[in-house]
C-alpha cells in the first residue's frame, strides 16, 4: 500500500515523485522498460532553465532519477497492465501484481499518430520512421519525404537536413499551421523543398522504401517519388487505452479532466498525455508538479 502511484516516468512522472518524495509520500512510480519518455530520445536539450550550453536528453533524464531516487520514492522499471479506480484504494496492477494506494497520477505520455497505410506500418523500421533525432543520421547525403504541417514536421525536417541530402515535405495544406520561426527557417534552407496540398497515398518499396505515391489534392492526380526515408511527423496520440473503462474519455482519446484534475477524486493527469497545446519539456514538468501538489493535499484531506 502506497499513498500515491505514478503511472509513467517521462519528464511529468518525474518531476511529479521528486515533488511526492520530497514532501515524504510514500511514492511508487511505475516507469515502464525506460524512464524518460520522449526527452530520453531528444539529442539536445537547449529549452530547458538552467542548462545555458544545453544538455542531452538521456543526462536530463538521469539527473531526474537521481534526484527521484534522492527523495525516497520506489520506483520499478515496468509497465502498468491494468488499473481499478472503482473503489478506493486505487489499485494498479503490473501482469499478476497489484499495488494499491488512496491517490494516482497518470503520466503516460502520447504516441505518434500515423497515416494507417499498409505499407507505411510494413516498412516502418525500413526506411519509414517518426523520430528524426533517432533515425536522422540513417539518412547522410539521401532523400527524405517529411510528412505534415505543425512544429513537429518541420523542427525534425530542419534536424535531417543535418544529414541528408534533401528533404522535401508533403503537407495537405496550402499553409503550415507551425510557429513562425520555423516556417521562416524552413523557407531559408536551400536542402528543404515542400509540396502543399498533397497527401501521401502509399510508401513505395518491398524490403525498403523506395518512393511514396502522393496525390495533387488540387488535380486529384497522383505520381511517384523516389525517396530513400519516409518522416511521418503528424501529431500525436495520447496513451490513454489503460482508462478508458475507468475514467471518461473526450472524443479525441483524452482523459476529461480540469487542468491535472479528473473526475475521479485523488487520480490526475500530467504531462503530454493531456495537453493538446503546448507539449514542452518545461509544461511537462510543470504539469507534474501540480499534480503531486494536488496530491499532497488530498492526501491530507481524506
Ligand atoms: P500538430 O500540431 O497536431 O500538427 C500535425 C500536422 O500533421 C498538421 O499539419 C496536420 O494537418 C497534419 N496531419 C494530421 N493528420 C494527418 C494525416 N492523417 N495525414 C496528413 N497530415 C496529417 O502536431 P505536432 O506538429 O506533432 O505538434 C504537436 C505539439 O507539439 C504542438 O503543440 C507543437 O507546438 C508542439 N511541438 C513544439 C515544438 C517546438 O516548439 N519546437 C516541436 C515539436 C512539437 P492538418 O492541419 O490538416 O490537420
Amino acid at each position: 500500500m502506497y499513498d500515491l502511484i505514478i503511472i509513467g516516468a517521462g519528464p511529468a512522472g518525474l518531476t511529479a515523485a521528486i515533488y511526492a518524495g520530497r514532501a515524504k509520500l510514500d511514492t511508487l512510480l511505475i516507469a515502464g522498460k525506460t524512464p524518460g519518455g520522449q526527452i530520453y530520445l531528444t539529442y539536445q536539450v537547449e529549452n530547458y532553465p538552467g542548462f545555458p550550453d544545453g544538455v542531452t536528453g538521456p543526462e536530463l533524464v538521469e539527473r531526474m532519477v537521481s534526484q527521484v531516487k534522492r527523495f525516497g520514492a520506489e520506483i520499478i522499471l515496468e509497465e502498468a497492465t491494468k488499473v481499478d479506480f472503482t473503489s478506493e484504494p486505487y489499485k494498479v496492477y503490473v501482469k499478476d501484481k497489484v499495488f494499491e494506494a488512496y491517490s494516482v497520477i497518470i503520466a503516460t505520455g502520447s504516441r505518434n499518430r500515423l497515416l494507417g497505410l499498409e505499407s507505411e506500418s510494413r516498412l516502418m523500421g525500413r526506411g519509414v520512421f517518426v523520430c528524426a533525432t533517432c533515425d536522422a543520421a540513417l539518412y547522410e547525403e539521401l532523400r527524405v519525404v517529411a510528412v505534415g504541417g505543425g512544429d513537429s514536421a518541420l523542427q525534425e525536417a530542419l534536424d535531417i537536413t543535418k544529414f541528408a541530402s534533401e528533404v522535401i515535405i508533403v503537407h495537405r495544406r496550402d499553409t503550415f499551421s507551425a510557429q513562425r520561426y520555423l516556417i521562416e527557417e524552413v523557407e531559408n534552407n536551400p536542402k528543404i523543398t515542400t509540396m502543399m496540398h498533397h497527401t501521401v497515398e502509399e510508401v513505395l518499396g518491398e524490403d525498403f522504401v523506395t518512393g511514396v505515391r502522393v496525390r495533387n489534392l488540387d488535380t486529384g492526380e497522383t505520381h511517384d517519388l523516389q525517396t530513400d526515408g519516409v518522416l511521418i511527423a503528424i501529431g500525436w496520440l495520447p496513451n490513454t487505452e489503460l482508462f478508458r473503462s475507468q475514467l471518461e474519455l473526450t472524443d479525441q482519446g483524452y482523459i476529461t479532466a480540469d487542468g491535472v484534475l479528473t473526475s475521479k477524486p485523488g487520480v490526475f493527469v500530467a504531462g503530454d498525455l493531456n495537453d493538446t497545446v503546448y507539449r514542452q519539456l518545461a509544461t511537462a514538468c510543470g504539469s507534474g508538479c501540480k499534480a503531486a501538489l494536488e496530491a499532497e493535499r488530498y492526501l491530507g484531506h481524506r
